[in-house]
């Protein structure tokens, strides 16, 4: 995934900053946007190449209904005919929510003194980790607060014992992590413990905004953060997601600056972010925050759209912040991850009843209740496979999002017959009844649909070990 010949150091990085306020905000106010333009930036970006940051002014200051339109009906071009029809699943796990910081829109903050702290013991992470695998799940993003309990060492032993734990056929294949920046040898030794992704959010690329939000601890630190994936791919961590929390700032802004620190990893490092991710604010105990940068359900369509064209060969991940008839219409702009499933309250996986959300216990509050099993038949409903897929980072294929978009066949050789054998899986392993017709005939229509006949003969073949008992056949 080569993108520029020069690999920059992290001195000459860090003493460059690379988001200038200014010149984000004048590319905003100065280029015009029109029809045309739209149509043919759209056209480029659907030929596979990347948007520079004039191409995304041009689409953000699209405003008629015409061009959101024609913005949202590309972003659904390309995910379809480049992604097809995969959704990648995984579930949240809260391991603490101690933290020592004091961001004015959280509720694990230091000053939230309604906030019930709890910290996860070894056999707490084991409940919560049969709890996921007994109801399907696969992938997991370990999230932690700021504090000095949750080290490296911490968290990579955590990592450990995640995948340590087997119930039944489940197991856990992927670990990401979303936690707080680290210096180069604690992302070394998070590395070395096995993660996939490494998420660090900006929550705003606007260093005033920043300030007024982030009021104390180490993450008021703006350059910190903004250079903390910087320090894990001086750590041979190259596999890292970036995002905004929405809200905080002009959205249009922070598209901007998504793209511009993705191009800036791009020009040091060779490699663009894995995800982008973009959480919006959503109530949390005792929230702080005022609403004049809240961003509406039309301008959140948009931007997702107008991200997925701009940078296409990202993973782009919707979380359950949002409300399911939301993220079933914006699934189709671009995103290729869902959480399905969650819970935030620290240890209410393993909890057997569903109680009411208490605020007080959990960082804000999930608008997408749904069951994992719920969201799996409607997206077999949609015809969406829903896929658990693991395998190109555990058998070495890195860059896994840039190779589905640049690699031909690429999908269709791996990644479909992949999301086809996990499906297989979760319909042997939990599904009930219902689930698992459905599931079979989605299945079955999928095979009836592939043309190369030695690689379906050689799918049909591990999905019959799968019904055996076999598991992780995967290609
Ligand atoms: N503590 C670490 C940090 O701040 O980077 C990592 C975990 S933090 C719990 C994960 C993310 O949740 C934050 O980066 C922020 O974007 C998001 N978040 C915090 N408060 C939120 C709220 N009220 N609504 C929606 N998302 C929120
Ligand atoms: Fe702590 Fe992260 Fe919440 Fe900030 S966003 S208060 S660092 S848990």
């Amino acid at each position: 995934m080569k993108f520029h010949p020069q690999k920059y150091t992290l001195q000459d990085v860090s003493m460059k900053p690379f988001i200038d306020e200014k010149e984000i905000w004048n590319y905003i106010n100065t280029t015009e946007s029109s029809t045309k333009t739209v149509e043919e930036i759209i056209a480029k970006s659907l030929s596979k190449q990347r948007l520079n940051l004039s191409e995304v002014a041009v689409l953000i200051n699209a405003t008629d209904k015409k061009s959101i339109d024609l913005i949202k009906a590309g972003a659904k071009t390309l995910k379809k005919t480049i992604y097809g029809n995969r959704i990648v699943l995984f579930a949240p796990l809260y391991i603490g929510n101690k933290c020592q910081n004091n961001c004015s829109y959280c509720g694990f903050r230091a000053t939230n003194k309604e906030a019930v702290r709890k910290t996860l013991n070894d056999q707490e992470i084991i409940n919560e980790i049969e709890a996921l695998q007994e109801s399907g799940q696969k992938r997991l993003v370990l999230v932690y607060g700021e504090h000095k309990d949750y080290s490296p060492e911490y968290i990579a032993q955590n990592v450990k014992l995640a995948y340590s734990v087997k119930k039944g056929n489940g197991e856990i294949r992927r670990v990401n992590i979303n936690a707080a920046p680290m210096d180069i040898e604690g992302f070394k030794t998070v590395k070395d413990a096995g993660i996939g992704t490494f998420q660090i959010f900006q929550e705003t690329y606007h260093p005033e905004a920043y300030k007024m939000y982030h009021l104390g601890g180490k993450k008021a630190d703006f350059n910190n953060r903004l250079t903390s994936l910087d320090r894990a791919q001086e750590a041979g961590l190259d596999d890292v997601g970036i995002g905004v929390l929405f809200g905080l700032y002009d959205w249009r802004y922070e598209v901007m600056a998504l793209v511009r620190h993705t191009n800036h990893l791009e020009a040091c490092y060779n490699v663009g972010p894995h995800t982008i991710s973009f959480p919006r604010i959503k109530d949390a105990s005792s929230l702080e925050v005022g609403s004049k940068y809240f961003v509406s359900d039309d301008d959140f369509t948009k931007l997702i759209a107008i991200l997925r064209l701009a940078v296409p060969y990202t993973g782009m991940i919707l979380t359950a912040r949002e409300p399911a008839e939301l993220r079933d219409e914006i699934m189709q702009y671009g995103v290729s991850q869902i959480d399905g499933g969650t819970k935030i309250e620290i240890g209410s996986y393993a909890k057997v009843k569903n109680s009411e959300q208490n605020l007080n216990k959990g960082q804000f509050k999930v608008s997408d209740e749904r069951s994992l099993n719920e969201i799996i038949n409607e997206l077999i409903d949609k015809e969406q496979i829903p896929s658990f897929c693991t395998a190109c980072y555990r058998v070495g294929r890195t860059g896994q999002h840039f190779m589905e978009f640049s690699v031909p066949g690429f999908i269709k050789k791996f990644c479909t017959p992949n999301a086809i054998i996990t499906l297989a899986e979760y319909l042997v392993d939990y599904a009930d009844d219902k689930t698992a017709e459905k599931g079979w005939k989605l299945i079955d229509k999928n095979l009836d649909e592939m043309t190369n006949e030695k690689l379906k003969k050689s799918l049909i073949d591990r999905i019959e070990r799968v019904k055996i008992g076999e598991r992780d056949l995967i290609y």
